[in-house]
């Protein structure tokens, strides 16, 4: 084995009885009987303003289990200041004194704090144990370590010196003057962590605006970074409005970059701001993003059928396909669509829905009442249009929850709205080609969506593998042969997706951290 001197954390199992069983059931518990108060945090001052929030358990809306307030305007100005003065401190803490402070951060997420993370995961995000323990445990914990690893190994390289009694040549890597802002998403709490950390790693001091639907697990790992050592002022935890908070940190001079995951829209407008505020600036902001994606699965007729079944029904449904990599989009030859069709139908009616504290839940609810109303608005898109079918599922009922049931659709145009939108909740969409027409299909998949994330060929004809990895190129950031579009691993797959997708600068792998640093040659002479 090739010498790799960092691991990934192992995903636990959570049989009945077991310790951490236990101990997440004991979290979870106390999540749910109160009310966490979370205040604005700039530097070391708490702050809260009138514009009270609450986040609710999505699978049970009226229990609320945290209140949190928006910062405003004044109050992110007060962080820009803040944060401002902080990076210049920062910035000359050592790199190996910061890593020591995130590797200790990533043992206190792994053995102290791991159910309070997964727990506020679970009841906040409405994900199952097993999802939340491969996000909030596990890649959130990846993070932290492989991060640390890469920023230490790209440091090492220095470049030559000729005549060493002559010149040295050396480099060093600064943050870049000024702050850096992380916008996360919802979905993934160890995104969050991410967006946020891995620009403070690199020297830079950051406005955190958590996603307003993941503030309870966004705050545990604020907490623990600052138990851990993350000085005051170096990451900022301000939940605000979205344009409030991107108008205001667009409009300073001092604005370096953001790091941001959601839709493409709120990107975009991002850039149009910082262009027109361009000749304002210190530096040219590094604008990093993650956008979304209309993820395929192919399937060739030489494809074993268990492999496809199992790999779709995963992607498309697990955390109500609330990943940005969810496979929403199948194409399945006309050959092997009947026993397709019904493994994937009796795979689906075996789908538990309900609270995802239950161990046999396989999905809880949709994140919000918006989530709701879109997810339910394509369900009725189809029910209503004569060229798609509901084969299973299409039951939409938000009472209690915002619950969807997993959804499997028909199609006989491959570009219906359904098939070349993103939708981001359980609904599956696909369209039977006939066989020997694969050309024209990888035609379609390449021009249909503005989208280039995640795509899965399953074959075992190789030389047809083949084909399709030349030929879809360039139509995602991470493309799978025989597996599932989603699940992607820190250090193992570097994540992330070109085109309208986003800036394809691969979180969990080598180079994402030196994206937020700012390197300077030296030069000494005797
Ligand atoms: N990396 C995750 C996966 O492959 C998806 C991340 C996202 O939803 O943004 O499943």
């Amino acid at each position: 084995l090739p010498d790799f001197p960092v691991q990934n954390e192992p995903v636990l199992g959570y049989l009945k009885n077991s310790p951490e069983r236990k101990q997440l059931e004991e979290a979870i518990k106390q999540v749910s009987s109160q009310v966490e108060e979370v205040p604005l945090i700039i530097g070391d001052k708490e702050y809260k303003t009138d514009d009270v929030r609450y986040q609710v358990m999505p699978h049970n809306h009226k229990h609320k289990i945290a209140k949190f307030y928006y910062a405003n305007k004044e109050i992110l100005n007060k962080a820009i200041q803040v944060a401002t003065e902080t990076q210049k401190k920062w910035d000359r803490v050592p790199i190996a004194e910061r890593i020591k402070i995130w590797d200790r951060a990533a043992t206190m997420m792994s053995k102290q704090y791991r159910a309070n993370l997964n727990a506020t995961t679970m009841l906040g995000q409405s994900k199952t144990m097993i999802q939340a323990e491969i996000d909030s445990a596990a890649e959130l914990i990846d993070f932290f370590r492989f991060n640390s690893y890469f920023f230490k190994e790209a440091t090492k390289y220095q470049p030559i010196s000729e005549n060493p009694r002559e010149t040295i040549n050396s480099m060093r890597y600064r943050g870049v003057d000024g702050f850096m802002a992380a916008v996360a998403p919802f979905n993934f709490t160890a995104i969050g962590g991410n967006l946020a950390y891995t620009p403070a790693l690199a020297g830079n001091s950051v406005l955190w605006k958590p996603s307003d639907t993941a503030l309870l697990s966004n705050w545990q790992i604020f907490k623990i970074c600052r138990e851990a050592g993350v000085p005051a002022g170096v990451v900022n935890f301000v939940p605000a409005d979205g344009p409030v908070f991107g108008d205001t940190i667009t409009a300073s001079p001092m604005f370096a970059g953001i790091n941001f995951t959601g839709s493409v829209p709120t990107f975009q407008r991002l850039w149009d701001q910082v262009g027109k505020n361009l000749n304002k600036y210190v530096n040219f902001p590094r604008l990093i993003g993650e956008c979304g994606g209309k993820n395929y699965h192919f399937v060739h007729s030489s494809a074993d059928v268990m492999t496809v079944v199992n790999g779709t029904i995963r992607s498309a449904f697990e955390y109500c396909g609330q990943k940005c990599s969810a496979c929403s989009r199948m194409y399945v030859p006309e050959s092997l669509w009947p026993k397709i069709r019904e493994g994937l139908l009796a795979e689906r009616d075996k789908l538990k829905i309900g609270d995802p504290t239950q161990a046999d839940a396989f999905m809880g609810a949709v994140i919000d009442a918006r989530a709701f109303e879109r997810i339910s608005g394509y369900i009725n898109h189809a029910k209503n249009s004569k060229n798609l079918k509901i084969l299973g599922g299409g039951k939409c009922d938000n009472s209690v929850g915002y619950f969807i049931e997993p959804t499997i659709i028909q199609t006989t145009d491959p570009k219906d709205k359904i098939m070349t939108e993103e939708i981001f909740g359980p609904v599956l969409t696909i369209y039977v080609y006939k066989d020997g027409k694969e050309d024209e299909i990888m035609e379609l998949i390449d021009t249909s969506t503005q989208f280039a994330l995640t795509g899965a060929v399953f074959a075992r004809d190789v030389p047809f593998q083949k084909k399709a990895l030349d030929t879809l190129r360039m139509t995602s950031g991470n493309f799978y042969i025989n597996d599932k579009s989603t699940g992607s691993v820190v250090g193992q797959q570097p994540f992330g997706g070109a085109r309208m997708s986003g800036t394809n600068d691969k979180a969990g792998g080598p180079h994402y951290v030196l994206r937020f640093a700012n390197p300077q040659a030296i030069k000494e002479t005797f």
